[in-house]
């Protein structure tokens, strides 16, 4: 009984950490201005090989992410969900699918972009990583963050090796999934990764 209480304080410290933490990354936002549409990226949902996930939860989140005004909006991009032959076509993988995408590229562990592939790892998915589930960070958060990161492959972006120092936020585009590296969590874009490439 008394183990039980404990469980459900412990749970309700964590999610106020963590409402705390997304509310500063929240507030750290809004300051930013909305670009208008410069690209339009069209593209499509769809899953490889036997998923655990829920396809319609997966639209779902998939499209409120990528027009969020938090996220790649902000670098002048718009997303438009086609029912197939979009420009990029978002999947969600079952791990070995992932890797069979590009053996040399891509492993079974992490989610990936190729070209327009980007493939988000079932497993993680569904259970997050080590590095955000270690401090508390809500699924909810890392699926935003490797949403983000994994689009913003295919934006042009490359990996960021460290955080910036203001407020230590991680960059998207550092692998946060397989370490945080001193960084605060971030699901979202900074502003210095506000742009893209190739469209
Ligand atoms: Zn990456």
């Amino acid at each position: 009984m008394l183990g039980g209480l404990v469980g459900l304080i412990v749970a309700a410290e964590v999610a106020r950490t963590d409402m705390e933490a997304q509310q500063k990354v929240d507030s750290y936002y809004v300051t930013v201005s909305k670009a208008e549409p410069q690209f339009v990226v069209t593209y499509d949902v769809s899953s490889r090989g036997t998923v655990r996930g829920d396809m319609d939860e997966f639209r779902r989140i998939v499209a409120e992410t990528l027009n969020d005004e938090r996220g790649w909006v902000r670098a002048g991009v718009k997303f438009e969900e086609v029912k197939s032959g979009g420009r990029m076509h978002v999947i969600l993988a079952e791990p070995k699918e992932v890797k069979a995408a590009s053996p040399t590229i891509c492993s079974d562990k992490l989610s990936c972009s190729v070209g327009s592939l980007v493939l988000l790892n079932d497993d993680r998915w569904m259970g997050g990583s080590d590095s955000y589930n270690e401090i508390g960070v809500s699924l909810e958060r890392y699926r935003l963050m490797v949403l983000n990161h994994e689009v913003g492959h295919f934006l042009g972006h490359g990996h960021i090796q460290s955080c910036e120092t203001e407020q230590g936020m991680a960059p998207v585009m550092l692998q946060q999934s397989t370490g945080l590296h001193g960084c605060e969590p971030n699901s979202w874009p900074l502003p210095s990764e506000l742009w893209v490439k190739g469209l």
